[in-house]
């Protein structure tokens, strides 16, 4: 498996070469919608003629498909953006063209990233890259799955409520989801404004750092974005971590738990201390992001009318093209948060349900604060179990929605979380230790997954 330092002795078009040729011996795990072959080996040809260099000279990637990008159309995994292609490229990708870096296809994902196993694209699921009976996870499962096989040092995501770090964990991988606002959203897809961030999944935390560095930064076409904060940095001093006592309950699988035990074990070896600390709002985030991220998703998803652009279904009246483009374009599970969003936005129920979760919201983000007034970083699993099967979860929305109970805080509070790969042993599937920091912390957590990452080397 190649790590982005493994580029440098070979030429950009030898590189290029050799990822599209995994991809396409890969194709059963359907990681990949797309292929950017032809514009690819073009930039290759520049980057080994000179006229592109930097940072990331000729090292390919892949990037979920509701990145803007040329080359190939953009789709979303939806039948509504099927043949869009796009006129512009996101400025994360923009950013590492800029440093020499070759998007060679584009990654499958659930449609619109809503959902947490990849089980939602328009163009069928991903598979598991080490149990193929398994789920890839999801949203970002098809850039989980191309960086665990290999084909690619790193992967761009998205992630909303987990998209990254949770199929990160079901493969193996390392996942970033940064501070809310570090990498502009522009040329991104929109699921919901507050709590979608752009982040990677790599091979290793020391190149998720080099493209994290590349990437953030103000941009004057997303005014959520922080001025750039991101630099990496070393461990200098013992720190304080607190382990979240009620992301540690029965309710977890005995290996998850068990992995994030032994993790915790190698960060007190490391010398650092470990107290277990309590959140007690968990029980309630995943109330507050089903009602709030909905809300956000229905107002997004309005642009999708069959006029401006994307499919169209009927050409008679308007009331019917907007109706049966919306109804063939989205998947069962954007309309079914199309409709919750809705629901919980309309003026009988605005006050019960999108205000009162708000109203959570803030208790949540507090009793962050409180956390991170006495610890440095906090830990929980990923996900509650390791990658389920396919079509486990499939029928049945809620059980769905409870697999991102450990995701869904971080983002609702906008806070970095880093997912670790687990020490595991042959034969086991893949399971993701959770660091959470402060706001603006990401570069430490990204410091304590590297020194994890040395002891195991
Ligand atoms: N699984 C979560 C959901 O379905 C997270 C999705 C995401 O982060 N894009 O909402």
């Amino acid at each position: 498996m190649r790590r982005i330092d493994d580029y440098r002795d070979m030429t950009a078009v030898d590189a290029v070469r050799e990822a599209i040729e995994a991809a396409k011996a890969n194709e059963s795990f359907h990681a990949i919608l797309s292929l950017t072959e032809e514009r690819a080996l073009a930039r290759a040809a520049d980057v080994d003629a000179g006229t592109v260099s930097g940072r990331l000279a000729g090292v390919p990637f892949i990037a979920k498909d509701n990145f803007l990008t040329f080359g190939s159309a953009t789709t979303a995994a939806s039948r509504m953006l099927e043949n869009f292609e796009a006129p512009l490229q996101a400025t994360a990708i923009e950013r590492l063209e800029a440093e020499g870096a070759i998007c060679i296809g584009k990654a499958n994902l659930d449609a619109f990233a809503h959902g947490g196993s990849t089980e939602n694209s328009a163009f069928g699921p991903t598979k598991n890259a080490v149990d193929t009976s398994k789920v890839a996870g999801g949203s970002s499962g098809g850039s989980a799955v191309a960086v665990a096989l290999g084909i690619v040092p790193f992967a761009l995501g998205t992630d909303t409520g987990g998209s990254i770090r949770q199929p990160a964990s079901f493969n193996g991988v390392v996942g970033v989801k940064p501070t809310y606002g570090t990498v502009s959203r522009f040329g991104v897809v929109a699921m919901a404004s507050s709590t979608d961030t752009i982040g990677v999944l790599a091979v290793s935390a020391k190149d998720a750092e080099v493209v994290m560095d590349i990437m953030s930064g103000q941009d004057d076409r997303d005014m959520t974005t922080l001025p750039d904060f991101f630099a990496p940095q070393g461990i200098e001093r013992p720190l304080k971590i607190g382990v979240i006592g009620e992301a540690m309950t029965d309710d977890v699988a005995t290996v998850v738990r068990d992995k994030v035990v032994a993790s915790l074990e190698r960060m007190k070896g490391a010398g650092h201390s470990v107290d277990q600390v309590s959140l007690p709002i968990l029980k309630y985030a995943l109330a507050i992001y089903y009602i709030v991220v909905p809300a956000e998703i229905s107002s997004n998803l309005a642009r999708y009318d069959g006029i401006r652009y994307g499919l169209r279904a009927a050409n008679d009246t308007l009331s019917h093209l907007y109706g049966a483009s919306r109804d063939a374009g989205f998947m069962p599970e954007n309309k079914r948060r199309i409709l919750i969003g809705s629901y919980v936005l309309s003026s009988g129920y605005f006050d019960a349900y999108y205000l009162k979760a708000q109203k959570a919201r803030t208790l949540l983000i507090e009793e962050f604060n409180r956390l991170f007034d006495d610890y440095d970083i906090l830990v929980a699993p990923v996900a509650p179990t390791p990658a389920f099967a396919l079509g486990e979860n499939a029928d049945d929305p809620v059980k769905m929605y409870l697999a991102d109970i450990m995701t869904v805080p971080a983002s609702l509070a906008g806070l970095p979380a880093v997912s670790v790969p687990a020490k595991t042993e042959p034969g086991e599937l893949p399971v993701g230790v959770q660091l959470i920091g402060r706001r603006q912390s990401d570069a430490l957590l990204l410091a304590l997954a590297r020194q994890l990452e040395e002891e195991e080397a």
